[in-house]
């Protein structure tokens, strides 16, 4: 049995421990013809277009395991079609920017520990599930952060903002009246 193969795409000769196996459908041709380092390649470079990201974003948010005061769930109320619709949905109405910060947003997946400018699905009320009712895309950096942010605390900072600038709930929609007619 033959130890080493050329691979088709760099062209090296290397050990056929380098190569992966073909599925099990391919019986006959067992080894690859590109190499693993290669086929890596291939896969970060597909994994960074629009279309391969969101694809794996889909999956990773499929099955992220939902931990909440209440329950541990892995729930998601959308199908990967549905899920590629929204997006089309979220670009038209504010681009590729993140929802919260307004930085533009990307497909660049950075390294493990540093949250980056890439496109990532928040769940608006953090005690709820992954659900079309419960999401938005925004920055990973920005999802981060208001990880720890209750829809609760959300209110009560309003609340003292407006509060603390002045701002007369009642007034303001009196204002917005006058402006319709
Ligand atoms: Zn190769």
């Amino acid at each position: 049995m033959k130890k080493n193969k050329k691979c088709s795409k760099c062209k090296i000769t290397k050990n056929i421990i380098k190569f992966y196996l073909r599925p099990e459908r391919r019986k006959g041709k067992g080894i690859r013809s590109i190499c693993k380092s290669c086929d890596a390649t291939r896969k970060s470079k597909y994994y960074s277009t629009e279309d391969g990201f969101m694809k794996k974003l889909f999956s990773s948010t499929k099955d992220r395991k939902v931990f909440s005061k209440r329950h541990i769930s892995h729930s998601i109320d959308f199908t990967r079609e549905e899920f590629f619709e929204m997006w089309k949905e979220y670009k038209k109405k504010y681009g590729m920017f993140c929802f919260y910060t307004g930085i533009p947003i990307n497909f660049i997946k950075s390294s493990e520990h540093i949250r980056g400018n890439q496109v990532s699905v928040d769940r608006i009320d953090n005690d709820l599930d992954y659900t079309k009712n419960n999401i938005i895309f925004c920055s990973s950096k920005a999802n981060f952060m208001k990880g720890s942010v209750t829809i609760d605390m959300c209110r009560k900072i309003l609340a003292l903002y407006e509060e603390r600038q002045g701002i007369d709930k009642n007034n303001k929609i009196d204002t917005m009246k006058g402006h319709n007619q």
